[in-house]
């Protein structure tokens, strides 16, 4: 074989090896997308849990874990953090959020200042001594809030954080209706649900199932510069997102 015919040879490998990467990059993936079963193509959505820690924490974080290390966010009360600070670390250990929910459960926007205030730093110093990390979300309780106690939890680096879905887990509804209800959540929404209830542990599984079912996946309440509707009108400015 001449050295001209070897060079032509080559010449034709590479250009039927380009030929194949065109093809390839033309043609694309070879399967239509299925949206719905892919994988938080459709978004994120918070998963969250108020009122702990309790004495079914650890039960709570079990299911989340079985349910494939799905991560929720926990808005803490001080006063339950100190009935049960070794569930707090496990709640963090499992990698889920924490966050402030003040410290005895008052109707905060009643209680005056500097009492609200003292509720939040109270709660933040409790916590950052449990975990090592001072919270950066805040929920007030029954979320009542106004001005002040959104400037209060500012001024401690906190976000504000409401809720689009209420499963109404804390009012005596089934397992079922907790799941319906926590299904309506839209992309980037947060569903509210409580520590403590038989119901709302049953409910996590077939929960973060349906979200799967609709491409949506468990993430992280960050703060946004859009305002959220909440209940009776009410605004916050945090969304879920990757965690
Ligand atoms: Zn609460």
């Amino acid at each position: 074989m001449t050295s001209f015919s070897r060079q032509r040879r080559r010449i034709a490998t590479w250009l039927a090896a380009v030929a194949a990467l065109v093809g390839f990059v033309t043609v694309g993936p070879a399967a239509p997308t299925a949206s719905a079963a892919t994988p938080c193509s459709n978004g994120y959505v918070a998963i969250s849990f108020d009122d702990g820690p309790s004495a079914m924490t650890p039960q709570y974080v079990q299911a989340l874990h079985d349910a494939g290390y799905v991560k929720a966010t926990f808005f803490l009360t001080g006063a339950h953090a100190q009935d049960y600070p070794q569930y707090v670390n496990q709640i963090a250990a499992n990698g889920n959020w924490i966050g402030n929910h003040s410290y005895s459960h008052p109707f905060l926007d009643e209680v005056g200042e500097p009492n609200a205030f003292n509720e939040l730093l109270g709660t933040n110093q409790i916590l950052q001594s449990m975990t090592g990390h001072a919270p950066t979300l805040f929920r007030p309780p029954y979320g009542r809030t106004n001005a002040q106690i959104r400037q209060d939890a500012t001024s401690l680096g906190m976000t504000e954080v409401l809720w689009t879905n209420d499963t109404f887990d804390y009012n005596g509804v089934t397992t079922q209706e907790i799941v319906d209800n926590a299904l309506q959540v839209k992309p980037g929404g947060i569903i509210l649900m409580h520590e403590g209830y038989e119901t709302t542990l049953a409910a996590i599984p077939q929960i973060i199932n349906g979200l799967a079912e609709r491409g949506l996946c468990a993430g992280k309440i960050v703060p946004s510069a859009t305002p959220v509707t909440a209940w009776e009108g009410t605004t916050y400015y945090a969304v879920a997102a990757h965690w």
